[in-house]
């Protein structure tokens, strides 16, 4: 990145570039899958398409406008460009994690909404829906997950893998662990040959929805 970047840029790369890194040494994506997106006012930091993060340096960054335009770097941004930008231009998202994470993509093969196993589903703001197949990197795939992401703030996309925001990388890629943890049980809790997993009640999930605005410490 060239120096007359201001400090807010380079930092946001930096945790683009961490943030991609730990997707892969936690196993949520293979080699180049997956991609990692922030947005620091109308422009959008995202990885490059098809190079591996452990090779991504400060000089590496690469930046977008809303529009897709390439106003920053010389690498090829992310072939998932489609599917970042419409997350920003529909809802207040600062940053954005798709990964390949095998249990989440597995679970994609099989249902259309997350069966409702686990209160973690509260975290991504209710029951998980799995977006229709399209092929990577097209624009009907970020229709698909449009309509997938509605009222919540992560989705599967079908055979393919997930998509989570938020208003932090960290909160975007905490989403990403819990939901694939959520798929991770799913599909552990099916394993049993005649049985089948209990599931809570919209009302209970609305009840932890509630509860989960008091979770943790206090503010401030
Ligand atoms: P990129 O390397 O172009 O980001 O593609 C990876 C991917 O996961 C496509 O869906
Ligand atoms: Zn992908």
């Amino acid at each position: 990145m060239s120096e007359q970047q201001p400090e807010s840029v380079a930092r946001a790369w930096r945790e683009v570039v961490d943030t991609a890194r730990r997707s892969a040494a936690d196993g949520l994506v293979v080699g180049t899958s997956g991609n990692v997106s922030a947005r620091v006012g109308d422009l959008v930091l995202v990885t490059p398409s098809g190079v591996p993060y452990d090779r991504l340096g400060p000089e590496d960054a690469v930046g977008v406008g809303l529009d897709g335009h390439q106003v920053l770097g010389k690498l090829r941004p992310t072939s998932e460009l489609p599917l970042h930008l419409t997350v920003y231009r529909e809802t207040d998202a600062a940053a954005v994690v798709h990964t390949h994470a095998v249990h989440a993509t597995a679970v994609s093969t099989l249902v259309t909404e997350v069966p409702l196993v686990h209160y973690a589903a509260a975290i991504l703001g209710g029951p998980v829906r799995t977006a229709a197949y399209a092929r990577y990197g097209t624009p009907e795939l970020a229709d698909a997950m449009l309509t997938a992401l509605r009222g919540r703030t992560g989705c599967l996309l079908a055979n393919h893998g997930t998509v989570t925001h938020g208003a932090t990388l960290d909160q975007a890629y905490e989403r990403t662990a819990q939901l694939e943890w959520l798929c991770r049980l799913w599909l552990t809790a099916n394993v049993v040959p005649g049985l089948s997993p209990s599931l809570l009640s919209r009302a209970q999930l609305d009840e932890v929805t509630e509860a989960l605005k008091g979770y943790g410490q206090e503010k401030g």
